[in-house]
């Protein structure tokens, strides 16, 4: 089919949150304590809405139910993948997410959680938490049990643009002054490990000590992005990962480009600048999925943009 499913997003205040998902993106935020743009989703617990066309006002979970042709006809019984945008102002717990194996034992058969993160902006001097100094998995219950977080946690510096790969297992935090493009699995099943003492309405959020110390892997091994970059007419692709659960790519566009494209879909947000896709205009904040069958891509202006597929 040769139209695109433009999706409304689901926005999620956080005590972390700020406000440049207005500021930055023009969206239309419930607070200024807004940390969460879900853009392209259908979790239960953000189910994206879509905006145009034939399948408008539907919900991106009843297509992935009713219309598995707009998918390739993939299996599965959730639309695997979940996009957002966060704006972390403060922040966000140490945390770390199970794999599918344990959350489908321990969470009444959710899925795991593999993420990664692209860098959109961070103020000077950001950090990020990707990792852990433990040894092995005796020293990560001893540092935890202690709350001996300053040696424990590995806090890395960051620039715009940097990209990390979360695995199952891995201890990670984004931190304040950091806007990110993330690309998951679509779970929402975290283990907060520390909080850094934060009350929320007067009482600390709750952690997930035991199931923490269950997931967390020892030693930590840091993941090479693979970042390699092809031309394509008057496009930049970068393939920034591919792993057992998604690729995702980032494309600059100055021109004119046609793409080749067979994959059972492709979720697009578009980072900054405007243009067009096969004449239908585009422009920065918009998400969308091509659906199964869109065949090629032709894209023209002068575009940045993030996009995923399974494959
Ligand atoms: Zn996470």
């Amino acid at each position: 089919m040769k139209e695109l499913l433009f999706l409304k997003p689901v926005f999620k205040e956080t005590i972390w949150g700020g406000n440049r998902l207005r500021t930055d993106y023009g969206y239309d935020i419930p607070s200024d304590h807004t940390g969460e743009c879900w853009a392209i989703s259908a979790h239960p617990n953000g189910d994206g809405v879509i905006a145009n066309g034939t399948y408008k006002g539907e919900h991106l979970s009843s297509l992935w139910k009713n219309h598995r042709e707009l998918f390739g006809g993939l299996c599965g019984d959730q639309f695997p993948l979940l996009v957002k945008i966060i704006d972390a102002k403060a922040d966000l717990s140490i945390q770390v997410h199970p794999d599918d194996a344990y959350a489908a034992e321990h969470e009444n058969g959710s899925l795991g959680k593999t993420e990664c993160w692209y860098i959109l902006d961070c103020d000077p001097g950001a950090q990020i938490v990707v990792g852990h100094h433990a040894k092995n998995h005796q020293e990560v219950e001893e540092m935890i049990r202690g709350g001996r977080w300053d040696a424990f946690i590995r806090v890395i510096p960051i620039r715009k643009g940097d990209f990390f790969q979360i695995t199952p297992g891995t201890v990670h935090a984004i931190k304040t002054g950091t806007l990110i493009l993330e690309t998951q699995q679509s779970s929402d099943i975290t283990y907060r490990v520390y909080d850094y003492d934060r009350l929320q309405d007067g009482k600390p959020r709750q952690l997930h000590v035991q199931q923490s110390i269950d997931v967390i892997k020892a030693p930590f091994v840091p993941q090479n992005a693979d970042g390699e970059t092809t031309s394509v007419g008057d496009a930049e692709i970068t393939k920034l990962v591919s792993c057992e659960y998604y690729s995702v790519y980032k494309l600059t566009v100055k021109g004119k480009a046609t793409i080749p494209n067979n994959n059972p879909f492709v979720n697009v947000s578009i980072l900054s600048g405007s243009g067009t896709i096969d004449g239908v205009p585009v422009k920065k904040g918009d998400h969308f999925i091509i659906p199964a069958g869109y065949g090629n891509i032709t894209w023209e202006g002068e575009l940045f943009l993030i996009a995923s597929s399974v494959r």
